[in-house]
């Protein structure tokens, strides 16, 4: 087996064993960088709750099933998991009904940190004990059962028609893998001297989108078979607005300017080969809404009750934005959160340290642009069986 920083290339691993976000509660853990996620999730809360407001009641005696996919680990999943049930409850009593039993599945790549996640869960409230109102009302409870659910959302991850709400934030964006020929130097999507589809050729970036729509049908079409009728899923992702996929706006800034400098810088100072930094490619494609709609016809069960583009704002949060440090501190600490597993396995964790420390500097002096320029935007979907 290949050490970790000797695998030539990462892709040729199955992307989908190794991959998580920086587990843990350090400073460059997810968990410690995914407020500005928590942040555009909240302002969205109430798309969420109008697609909650469209999914079918059952009879209080079947439990009703929530899911997370990609949850990570951090507070983000848990919030959003806990809204969702307490909305679901308010319906019930709003109609004067005793509300179900809850179960919430946390789902993500098997290298995920659960650990972290099932420690920050609250404790369950005394179910059966006391009334449902007593447990909505603990607000450091929780009413709902849970279970973690390792496994690629790019496959069935669930019984048929067992699931009523499907949720996912943040996560649809990441592809099953770098697309074969991005990292194939005998073709022309070979994305030569870039680690990302921002800036690239035209070829390459047919290739990331190939796979980003055959990774969504694939995502559909499983959880058409798993969601209940009646059910709903709610989906965001880091979108684009433009119609060229080389212009990758926000995300292209995170990942298609600095972190590419600071991939160059290693070239330079002789830390890594060019072929080295040209076998890594980050496996992220953020869709035009052309890109996502494309697939849900094409794939047919589902029908669309929403599907928009959403300025979701910046994803650097820092104290004081004057503080040209802390914003490149922002800036390396959240692309290494997301990507920095990645980096280590293809470099290893000492020219990791290199590369983020160089994404830093080169944040710190481009601080303000990046404070003005770097935004993220969202594609949200509301989706229910047709
Ligand atoms: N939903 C959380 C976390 C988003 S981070 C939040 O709102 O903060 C993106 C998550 O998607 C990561 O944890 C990553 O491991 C997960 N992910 C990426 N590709 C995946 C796949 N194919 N299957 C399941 N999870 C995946």
């Amino acid at each position: 087996m290949a050490l970790k920083g000797d695998n030539v290339v990462v892709s040729n691993m199955k992307l989908e064993r190794i991959f998580s976000m920086k587990g843990g509660k350090g400073d460059t853990s997810y968990a410690n960088n995914s407020q500005a996620q928590a942040r555009h999730a909240r302002s969205m809360l109430h798309l969420l709750e109008e697609t909650l407001d469209g999914v079918q009641l059952n009879s209080p005696e079947v439990p009703f099933v929530v899911v997370d996919l990609g949850c990570s680990s951090g507070n983000n999943t848990i919030y959003v998991v806990n809204v969702i049930i307490k909305h679901m409850t308010k319906r019930y009593e709003a109609l004067g009904q005793e509300p179900p039993e809850f179960s919430a599945f946390f789902s993500d790549l098997p290298s995920n940190d659960f650990n972290t996640l099932f420690q920050l869960l609250p404790p369950l409230a005394n179910y059966g004990g006391g009334s449902m109102e007593e447990c909505l009302a603990a607000d450091n409870h929780r009413s709902y059962f849970v279970a973690g659910v390792p496994g690629s959302f790019y496959q069935r991850l669930f019984p048929a028609k067992s699931i009523d709400v499907f949720h996912s934030a943040f996560s649809l964006h990441w592809l099953s893998q770098v697309p074969e020929s991005v990292l194939d130097k005998r073709s022309t999507a070979y994305n030569k001297g870039r680690v990302f589809i921002h800036g690239a050729s035209e070829s390459t970036a047919n290739a990331y989108k190939k796979q980003f729509q055959t990774d969504l049908a694939v995502f559909l079409r499983s959880r058409s078979q798993e969601m209940k009728r009646g059910g709903s899923m709610f989906l965001v992702c880091l979108g684009r607005t433009s119609v060229d996929p080389t212009d990758h706006g926000g995300a292209g800034l995170l990942f298609g300017t600095h972190f590419q400098d600071a991939w160059d810088d290693l070239v330079q100072e002789g830390l890594i080969s060019a072929e080295k930094r040209d076998n890594f490619n980050i496996p992220v494609y953020a869709p035009s809404l052309q890109d996502f709609k494309e697939v849900v016809e094409a794939d047919g069960s589902f029908v669309v009750n929403k599907l928009q583009v959403f300025k979701g704002g910046s994803p650097l949060v820092v104290n004081q934005p004057d503080d040209a440090a802390e914003v490149g501190r922002a800036l390396a600490n959240s692309c290494r959160s997301v990507s920095g597993v990645l980096v280590d396995a293809h470099i290893g964790d000492k020219l990791s340290e290199e590369l983020f420390s160089r994404v830093e500097r080169r944040g710190t002096s481009h601080a303000k642009v990046l404070l003005e320029q770097l935004q993220f935007f969202h594609i949200v979907a509301s989706l229910s069986l047709a």
